[in-house]
């Protein structure tokens, strides 16, 4: 198809504007990750509550209940049936840090790896991307506006004291909007549904896992994720999603890509956490139509 030199030259100032926003995104969004990993957010601890206030609380979030769960509602349009949306996101805010404060953390550009830097590896404290990359997951669709409810917990690390709470207060309030679908954002590594977990601290003493999500399921989000080849966990052990078994049809824990989890070489792969991303909103775009 022939194209006028003017609709050539418009074009090309287009996309070069385009991709001069999307790198200044990434970039701002990146700066955004690594400020929530430079807080040390063990459960409950003052640190834990700065990082929500400067990242969450910032969003203006629909629901603060009185553990300290923020929820945010995001509807299609205003006057949107709010009984259509049937995805309920899920993160927590805590981590197993020992100690308080800030600690130093670096970016390999060239590797595309996002580390504790090694000054601080002595301290035998963990990285925290369990659960910041879920965190900014969420963050990132709640500022793009996609449609659904999204729940950062506390306490997810003490069992899940957070989602608990909100679960046996509001399970009411999250059925009137039709919640369906239960998706943590809170799993190591890549290309991973998990879709057995544990649903109490007992049944983790007597080694009996649930199946909170069906295969056919798993397969569909895997596939939008573009996870491949796709891993179906069977061992998984507890994250917040496993809290609403019973309320949301399937619930299921999603890798996000950290690595290590809870030990001081625990690790980020951008990449996976990008694909991640693209892969979150490719669902939603599809599943909200
Ligand atoms: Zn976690």
């Amino acid at each position: 198809m022939l194209i006028s030199k003017e609709k050539r030259e418009a074009k090309t100032h287009y996309n070069s504007a385009t991709k001069k926003k999307q790198r200044f995104f990434k970039k701002m969004s990146l700066k955004d990750l690594l400020d929530i990993l430079s807080f040390k957010r063990g459960t409950g601890s003052v640190t834990e509550m700065l990082c929500i206030e400067k990242h969450i609380d910032v969003l203006n979030p629909t629901f603060i209940d009185g553990y300290g769960n923020r929820m945010f509602v995001i509807e299609k349009s205003p006057n949107a049936d709010r009984k259509k949306l049937v995805n309920l996101f899920c993160c927590h805010t805590d981590t197993v840090h020992k100690t308080e404060g800030k600690q130093r953390v670096q970016y390999d550009k060239d590797q595309g790896i996002i580390s504790l830097r090694p000054e601080e590896k002595d301290a035998n404290e963990c990285l925290g991307a369990d659960d910041a990359i879920g965190m900014w997951l969420m963050i990132q669709m709640i500022k793009r506006k996609i449609p659904g409810i999204y729940l950062f917990h506390r306490g997810e690390e003490q069992f899940g004291k957070g989602s608990k709470y909100f679960r046996d207060r509001h399970a009411h309030f999250l059925r009137s909007f039709g919640v369906k679908y239960c998706i943590s954002l809170d799993y190591e590594g890549t290309n991973t549904i998990v879709t057995h977990q544990f649903l109490s601290r007992e049944d983790l003493y007597r080694g009996q896992r649930t199946r909170t999500c069906s295969d056919a399921f798993a397969v569909k989000l895997a596939n939008y994720l573009g996870f491949s080849p796709i891993h179906l966990q069977r061992n998984g052990i507890f994250t917040d999603s496993a809290s609403y078994y019973g309320i949301a049809v399937e619930c299921v824990n999603v890798a996000v890509g950290y690595y290590e989890y809870h030990k001081p070489t625990e690790y980020v792969i951008t990449a996976d956490v990008m694909k991640a991303l693209n892969g979150l909103i490719a669902y939603c775009k599809a599943e909200i139509q």
